[in-house]
């Protein structure tokens, strides 16, 4: 490799840090800008750094916003509280052995189990709030996930989030559009074609001049908006000096917000239909079909929540839980299917079949 495909290299490779975030294992992060419908990003969830999971920011052009969400990660139950690492793992610490505690944007559960959330803020928060809800009676804490879960799961004030983060980083992620262009197309073909030289010192200052207007735009934006921007002087200094900075500037906005993240289902209509019917109905039959289903009269706390969300949004069970089309027993939770003499599925736990008459 020459010395300019080297730096180019190395440069491509800070870009690209720079587009990782660490996030909850579960969390979904939709990317947009102010048309259209917004692309979901997830995390890879098999990889566990620091009791997260990391997430590549969507980082080609046209620049996007993004913005965060995330399925409701700790759910009371009678003798313990479940809570969600990952999609498809979760784990119950029993109401006495649970001893939360924040550090930065890890979340202590108990002895073993650690979970990241999006912020140190945020981690603050649940350790007060599972502090609160061991203390409380089994009503009590029922009532109290039914009213986060409310409150969750406001599909007009995720919208407003969404286009909010999109409205603020106009400008900053039009200038990071042409950044990309310039740094990764331009300067490498003028180099490519001249060689060092003046005009490619000429190049180089014109990339400055746009950092530089890219760092008074960040400041300009985030004019009253700590302390969701930590060291932003500093930060604008990076921008200003560091294309990778530069380049990623919007993130810092967009993603700023210490308010509670949207429930992933709230942002109906804004990602595409089919992800968010998918992600409804595996939400429905993990929280609705669990061992004992078909004997309970009432529903599981986290089913009776998303049913009332449902309900609110006018959507028929049969969109969120559709019949079974197999003539053979079924199981609801995973969709597995059975012979006749078979009454429970032993991969979900003993959730009881689903007979096809039903
Ligand atoms: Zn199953």
């Amino acid at each position: 490799m020459t010395d300019g495909q080297t730096l180019f290299a190395v440069f491509a490779l800070l870009y690209l840090i720079e587009c990782l975030r660490l996030v909850p294992s579960a969390a979904w992060m939709a990317a947009g800008g102010e048309k259209s419908r917004w692309g979901v990003v997830r995390p890879w969830s098999r990889l566990q750094i620091a009791s997260g999971s990391p997430l590549l920011l969507s980082a080609l052009p046209p620049h996007q916003a993004h913005t965060f969400g995330l399925p409701w990660l700790f759910v009371p139950e009678l003798e313990a509280l479940r809570v969600r690492l990952t999609d498809s793992q979760c784990v119950s610490i029993a109401w006495d052995k649970l001893a939360p505690q924040a550090e930065q944007s890890t979340l202590h559960l108990d002895a073993a189990t650690r979970l990241r959330l999006n912020s140190p803020v945020q981690a603050q928060l649940w350790a007060q709030r599972l502090t609160d809800w061991r203390d409380l009676t089994p009503e009590q804490r029922h009532s109290a996930f039914l009213k986060h879960a409310h409150a969750t799961l406001d599909t007009q004030a995720a919208a407003k989030t969404a286009t909010r983060s999109a409205e603020r980083t106009k400008s900053m992620r039009l200038v990071a559009s042409i950044l990309f262009v310039w740094c990764f197309g331009v300067i490498s073909v003028i180099y490519h074609r001249f060689g060092d030289g003046f005009i490619v010192l000429a190049a180089a200052g014109v990339l400055l001049l746009v950092q530089f207007i890219q760092s008074w735009l960040f400041l300009r934006v985030t004019r009253g908006m700590q302390p969701g921007i930590p060291h932003r002087r500093w930060r604008a200094l990076g921008i200003a000096f560091l294309p990778q900075l530069a380049l990623r500037a919007a993130d810092a906005v967009s993603l700023a917000d210490d308010d509670e993240p949207p429930h992933t289902l709230a942002w109906s209509g804004l990602i595409k239909d089919d992800i968010w019917l998918e992600s409804a109905r595996r939400l429905w039959r993990e929280a609705r079909y669990t061992p004992g289903w078909s004997q309970n009269e009432t529903l599981p706390v986290e089913a009776e929540a998303l049913q009332a969300f449902f309900h609110r949004e006018g959507i028929a069970e049969t969109d969120y839980d559709p019949p079974p089309a197999s003539k053979l027993p079924v199981c609801p939770r995973c969709g597995a299917e059975f012979q006749t003499h078979i009454t429970t599925c032993s991969s979900c736990g003993g959730v009881e079949l689903r007979s096809p008459a039903a």
